[in-house]
């Protein structure tokens, strides 16, 4: 039902990259098997996933995006990838993304944008634009986004779906592609809290592989999803960030807010104002430190161990190949950022920028630390505005980045956050999402607030 449904909606939606029908059919067909035998692998066996292509699948392509990759398939399986599998779930194919993960909109993949289903002259959000859009036009139940500065967040409030960034180290980044290594975070993806619990479950835990990943127990994250879904919040203390409202937020968004925060506190929350002065400064502090990393990781695509290679004739050196290959192979906003983080590292000014966007960064994990020792999980709107119109930003790098104003605070102190569908806005009737941030390992916080609101 799901391949019949994306072979009639993808011609306009364009969420996938690649679809593996027959991949698809024969791992469903196992896990009935396997069911019916009394031996399900998990409760998700035989259930379809849409995967982001920065994922690596040996079965097929990842491109990220890219031209770089194009038709690249990777020798193994990434990590999230092997537990899908274990988990006797289906993978659809490969969703469509801005190029290695940079962006807000998937207008910057090098395969044309995704459309959002709720309206599909506007942007479905990004990075993982096409994960959100097959779950908003139900082409896939369950989604793999991966989220940086937002990529999850973001595309799931501006698609009316649930996503969650887990905790930094909650889910492994073994078998990534790397954007940038201290902000990456793979997450579930999903129509319900309880289904993206589900998925959380099956993805995350220890992998001796991500030097990062944390070895530490699961967050019990379906049970608090279940204990969620009575609707009782009574002795949960609520946050509202001051910093993230007024200016450039549009109207709509503000008032779905706060019938949000009211709903919260007729549930039982206790919902205080709480002030985290340096989040203001998250964006500029975001947008040094990933290009920063993204200039040295993407230093791997250099037209000899991946993919493209451009002008490999017995004329040209080594540099003129990698040259054109890079020259070729990168869409423009790639290149930016790969200038921006050379420039922020060089010697002369790494002090002055990089150096400093991560004194912001510790500044902000106290913030967070100051507020958690006052309340549960705080609380915000997840993007000041609802999808806009295709087009509409991407001349102007600046408006683009301002669409993951209040999701980078978390990604840059390693915090779990989740964004709830929150509505419909009254003035435009596109979908509003309510982001959910807990403390670090205490993700399971957001699935009991998410699932008592939603
Ligand atoms: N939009 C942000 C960026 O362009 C975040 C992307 C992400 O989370 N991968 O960097």
């Amino acid at each position: 039902a799901h391949l019949d449904r994306i072979a009639a909606v993808e011609p306009v939606v364009h969420a996938f990259l690649h679809v593996d029908s027959d991949g698809a059919l024969a791992a469903a067909r196992k896990a009935d098997e396997d069911r019916a035998a009394g031996r399900a692998a998990s409760p998700l066996a035989g259930v379809p996933l849409a995967l982001k292509d920065v994922l690596a699948t040996s079965d097929m392509p990842t491109t990220c995006g890219s031209k770089m990759l194009e038709n690249w398939t990777p020798p193994y399986d990434a990590t999230v990838t092997r537990r899908l599998r274990e988990a006797g779930i289906v993978v659809l194919g490969k969703t469509n993304m801005d190029e290695f993960a940079m962006g807000s909109s998937t207008e910057n993949s090098a395969y044309g944008p995704t459309r959002n289903p709720w309206n599909t002259d506007r942007i479905p959000g990004g990075s993982g634009g096409g994960s959100s859009a097959s779950l908003a036009a139900f082409e896939a139940p369950l989604a793999i986004g991966t989220d940086t500065g937002g990529s999850i967040r973001q595309p799931g409030a501006v698609t009316g779906t649930v996503g969650v960034k887990p905790t930094y180290g909650g889910v492994s980044r073994y078998g990534l592609v790397a954007f940038s290594s201290s902000l990456d975070q793979p997450g579930p993806c999903a129509r319900t809290v309880l289904d993206a619990a589900l998925l959380h479950e099956a993805i995350a835990g220890h992998d001796p592989m991500d030097s990062t990943s944390i070895d530490q127990p699961v967050p019990q994250v379906v049970a608090a999803a279940r204990e969620g879904a009575s609707g009782d919040l009574k002795g949960v203390r609520v946050g509202v960030v001051r910093e993230f409202s007024g200016d450039g937020y549009q109207p709509g968004v503000q008032r779905s807010f706060q019938a949000a925060v009211d709903q919260l506190a007729a549930l039982g929350a206790e919902v205080v104002e709480v002030s985290c002065p340096h989040f203001d400064y998250a964006l500029p502090a975001y947008y040094l430190i990933a290009p920063s990393e993204a200039s040295s990781n993407l230093a791997r695509f250099d037209a000899m161990r991946y993919g493209l290679r451009v002008g490999d004739d017995s004329t040209r050196s080594a540099e003129e190949v990698m040259s054109l290959t890079r020259e070729a192979g990168f869409g423009p906003e790639v290149k930016r950022r790969i200038m921006l983080g050379t420039y922020a590292l060089s010697s002369g000014y790494y002090d002055a920028y990089y150096g400093q966007a991560q004194k912001v960064r510790t500044l902000i994990t106290r913030d967070f630390d100051a507020a958690f020792a006052q309340v549960d999980v705080l609380v915000s709107p997840t993007t000041p505005t609802t999808a806009f119109e295709i087009g509409a930003r991407v001349d102007d790098p600046m408006a683009m980045y301002l669409a993951d104003l209040c999701t980078i605070p978390a990604n840059l102190a390693g915090n779990a956050a989740m964004s709830v569908p929150s509505g419909l806005s009254d003035e435009d009737g596109l979908p509003v999402g309510l982001q959910i941030m807990a403390p670090t390992l205490a993700d399971d916080r957001l699935y009991r607030v998410g699932a008592a609101y939603e």
